[in-house]
């Protein structure tokens, strides 16, 4: 009798991903399709960005895949989580345990130290600060050269000082998934450049997952791959983006935008875009 147990090789679950996710804002002639059918997938253990032009969806898509706002229609997850049925009660308990944040403007308490902001999502979970977590938090700050900053309060820090330990503070629970929405868009570029830096070692040598919205193309391009979003659509993703390729991206967006009809977007939309790859 054959004894082999057949054991079939699961594809990886995403970490995040967005299924015909539409948003609509206003109603009527008022109406704003903010996404208009979204579907993509964010690889777990990958540094993303989503950029568009202005009013592309970009913070809609990220605020639905972060369970901060509500779909129109369509699915959002985490994982394997389906966050689009979730309660507020639910979605408050799964943004505090498995998805970290990082903002503009940092975020960080005034009065508490380097330190305290580091290990506040900890304490908010009831987590004590054990030996891995301490080990981790060794880790981070060595990653984030930060070592001799703790004791500081965030008046004491420079930005890009203090958007480190706001990436400390999101990693410190290790999420599922950190969302950064323009993280250096309060930076100069050489603390931006830092910033990016570091939030692409959180990625290649700590094994995290970001997703980050930018509309720096030098910034996306520190991410693994970039996706596209023009009219709340993903019109194309390029990999192993630089500069220049996230630049012709957009260029190639802009124009589509002048001379397509909605085939032409559909035929994008469906992946024949001439940006991929790099
Ligand atoms: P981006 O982040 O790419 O600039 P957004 O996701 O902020 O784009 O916005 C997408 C579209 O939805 C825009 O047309 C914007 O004006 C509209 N929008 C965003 N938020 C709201 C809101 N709260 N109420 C009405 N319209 C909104």
């Amino acid at each position: 009798m054959d004894t082999t147990v057949f054991q079939p090789v699961e594809p990886p679950v995403p970490a995040a991903r967005a299924r015909s996710l539409t948003k609509v804002y206003g109603e009527g002639a008022a109406a704003v399709n903010a996404l208009a059918g979204v579907d993509v997938d964010f690889a777990a253990g990958a540094f993303t960005a989503i950029m568009g032009p202005s009013g592309s969806g970009k913070s809609t898509l990220m605020h639905l895949l972060a369970g901060l706002d509500s779909a129109t229609s369509g699915s959002a997850y985490l994982g394997s989580t389906e966050i689009t049925s979730l309660d507020d009660r639910e979605l408050t308990r799964l943004r505090r345990d498995r998805i970290g944040f990082v903002f503009q403007s940092f975020n960080l308490l005034p009065m508490f130290t380097a330190e305290q902001n580091i290990t506040l999502p900890l304490e908010l979970a009831g987590r004590s600060l054990d030996a891995d977590s301490r080990e981790w938090l060794a880790t981070l700050v060595q990653t984030l050269s930060l070592g001799d900053r703790l004791t500081h309060r965030p008046s004491e820090l420079s930005g890009g000082q203090q958007q480190r330990v706001a990436i400390a503070r999101a990693l410190i629970a290790k999420p599922d998934v950190v969302f950064a929405d323009e993280p250096t868009g309060n930076l100069d570029s050489r603390s931006g450049a830092e910033v990016l830096s570091f939030l692409r070692r959180s990625v290649r040598e700590l094994g995290r997952t970001i997703i980050m919205v930018t509309h720096d193309p030098a910034a996306a391009a520190y991410a693994d791959r970039v996706v596209l979003l023009a009219d709340g659509r993903i019109a194309g993703t390029i990999m192993a983006p630089t500069p220049e390729s996230v630049l012709a991206g957009l260029d190639a967006l802009r124009q589509l935008d002048m001379t397509a009809d909605d085939a032409e977007r559909v035929a994008v939309a469906s992946g024949s875009f001439p940006v991929v790859g790099a």
